[in-house]
């Protein structure tokens, strides 16, 4: 009996093993496995949303682990993952690689790694046209955001008189400022611009001036996996080096986008 207890045991703690992969060995599992597994956005164009014509998710930071999938020379697998979800998807094993813009902070560092930025942007604010000069505008009104987000955090403490409510994602706040259940959606503007982009009654909508953070987007890793950070890292550079990294920008930011930035992004080691 007590034999079996103990096989039962050890046959729990494999299952365990299996389901958690060490920090540290994700790059030879990749690897191994064949496969890079990234936590992606669904619905957030143009970071990552479905393709219309392919079904398929397409967007700025696809094309990112799309390139590092392939310097690996593995097949590149998307799991849908939300603001919320996505840590706790990368600590439990179910994805590799977080590009889900996702900005690096001091908090979320003591819990997983950062690749290099590679996208930067700043919090602004969704509003019915005309409405919204600064930031006065926006006290104790109802400001819609993501749960788990910088967003939500952000906009507690720059608007303490503001009601925070806080949705899955952004398109069911931007949801809601249509139906007029709140004032506002707040998140990074390039997330405001790519919802705004693709909303049939855009003209009655604007993104304000009001900018209350900087937002410097990484790709997440969990925590101690030195190995394959320096390779998303060392993939990211030569990204740069090469123009891969501007001719990804460019198509998703560039003149001719639906979400046009003025400024382009260069990536730099930290
Ligand atoms: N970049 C911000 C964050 O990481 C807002 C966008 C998001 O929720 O992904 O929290």
């Amino acid at each position: 009996m007590k034999k079996l207890t103990m096989m039962v045991a050890a046959l729990g703690l494999c299952f365990l093993c299996a389901q958690t992969p060490l920090a540290g060995d994700t790059l030879a599992t990749v690897k191994q496995k064949g496969v890079l597994v990234a936590g992606v956005k669904d619905s957030l164009p143009p970071f990552g949303y479905v393709d219309e014509k392919t079904r398929e998710i397409v967007g700025y930071d696809i094309d990112f682990v799309k390139a590092i999938a392939q310097r690996l020379g593995v097949r590149l697998d998307l799991k849908p993952v939300t603001s919320a979800s996505r840590m706790p998807q990368l600590s439990e094993g179910n994805i590799d690689i977080i590009a889900a813009t996702m900005t690096k902070t001091p908090e979320r560092a003591k819990q997983i790694d950062f690749s290099h930025t590679y996208f930067a942007t700043g919090q602004k604010f969704l509003v019915k046209k005309g409405t919204v000069k600064g930031l006065k505008d926006l006290e104790g009104k109802k400001i819609g955001t993501a749960k788990g987000s910088t967003s939500e955090q952000n906009a507690a403490q720059a608007l303490p008189t503001a009601t925070v409510l806080s949705f899955d994602d952004y398109p069911q706040a931007f949801l809601a400022l249509q139906q007029g259940k709140v004032f506002a959606v707040t998140t990074d503007e390039s997330i405001l611009a790519g919802m705004l982009a693709k909303a049939p009654n855009k003209a009655m909508f604007e993104i304000t001036e009001v900018r209350i953070s900087d937002e410097p987007y990484g790709l997440g890793l969990r925590k101690g996996d030195a190995a394959f950070l320096a390779v998303v890292n060392q993939a990211l550079l030569e990204m740069e080096r090469s123009g891969q990294a501007k001719a990804i920008f460019d198509k998703w930011f560039g003149p001719g986008s639906p979400t046009p930035m003025a400024r382009g992004f260069v990536i730099k080691p930290d």
